[in-house]
C-alpha cells in the first residue's frame, strides 16, 4: 500500500506554484490540485479525490493561513476540501458541498467505474465503499469577488455550463488563469447531470476574449492564449448546426 506522501505527484511550476495530482486515480478522475504560495496566505485550488490526506502532503508552514476554493463541487475537486478550515466555492453549489449528495459530486460514476483505482488508497478505502466528506462553504463567492495572498490576487469568475456553480480565478495583473473544468486541454464534458450546454456557449464566447497569459486548467497540462482561443472556438463550432 502506497503511503500518504507517495499518494500525490507534484510539478513545480515555479518557485511559488506547485501542480498536484493522483496518478493512481483513473483518468476519467485524475483532476489537477494547485497550491499557491503567497505572502499573506498560500492558495489551494481543488482537492482530489480525498481518499489521501491532501493537507499534510502539502507541507504548508504550520500557523500560515491557507485558503481553499473548489472551483466546482465533482468528486474528482473536491475529496479533501473538508481538510481546509476557510472554504470558499461559489453560492450556486453551496448546498451541494454542505452535503455532498451524488447528484451534485457525480461520486456514483466513480464508484462504478471500473479500475477506478490502480494502487491501494492509503486509507484503505475501496471505490465501492467511497463517500465525500461533507464540507460547508465558510464563504460563498460571486462574480468579481476578490481572493487576495498577498503577492498575488485573483478575480472570481464565474464560468458556468460544465456545471451550475464553475468558477475560474484569474490573476488580472500576471494573466495567470486557474480555469477549472470550464476549460481544459482534453475532452470537455458537458453531458453529464447539472451540465448546461448553452450557458456552457456564454462561458466558452467569453474564456475566448479573456486576456490571460497562461492557464492552469481542472485537468491537463497548462497552455496558453492562443491554445486558450483554440480550444473555446472548436467547442462552439461543435455545437453550431
Ligand atoms: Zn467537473
Ligand atoms: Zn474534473
Amino acid at each position: 500500500m502506497l503511503s500518504n506522501t507517495n499518494w500525490f505527484s507534484t510539478q513545480a511550476i515555479s518557485d511559488r506554484l506547485t501542480r498536484v495530482w493522483e496518478p493512481h486515480v483513473h483518468g476519467f478522475f485524475r483532476a489537477n490540485i494547485f497550491h499557491v504560495v503567497g505572502t499573506d496566505a498560500d492558495l489551494v485550488i481543488d482537492f482530489g479525490m480525498g481518499i489521501a490526506d491532501l493537507r499534510s502532503a502539502l507541507r504548508i508552514p504550520s500557523g500560515k493561513p491557507v485558503l481553499a476554493v473548489a472551483t466546482h463541487v465533482h468528486v474528482d475537486h473536491v475529496g479533501s476540501f473538508h481538510e481546509f478550515e476557510t472554504r470558499l466555492g461559489h453560492g450556486a453549489e453551496a448546498e451541494a458541498f454542505a452535503r455532498m449528495p451524488d447528484a451534485d459530486t457525480l461520486a456514483d460514476y466513480f464508484r462504478k467505474q471500473p479500475d477506478a483505482l490502480t494502487a491501494a488508497a492509503p486509507t484503505g478505502i475501496t471505490p465501492e465503499a467511497y463517500k465525500i466528506s461533507p464540507a460547508p462553504l465558510t464563504k460563498a463567492l460571486a462574480e468579481n469577488d476578490i481572493i487576495d495572498i498577498g503577492d498575488a490576487s485573483y478575480t472570481v469568475l464565474h464560468l458556468p455550463g460544465h456545471s451550475p456553480g464553475s468558477i475560474g480565478l484569474l490573476d488580472q495583473r500576471t494573466g495567470e488563469f486557474f480555469s477549472g473544468d470550464a476549460i481544459y486541454e482534453g475532452g470537455l464534458v458537458d453531458d453529464l447531470p447539472g451540465c448546461d450546454i448553452e450557458a456552457y456557449k456564454i462561458t466558452m464566447n467569453r474564456l475566448s476574449d479573456l486576456d490571460v497569459d497562461v492557464v492552469h486548467g481542472g485537468h491537463g497540462l497548462m497552455f496558453g492564449r492562443d491554445r486558450l482561443w483554440e480550444i473555446a472556438m472548436s467547442y462552439l463550432a461543435s455545437k453550431e448546426g
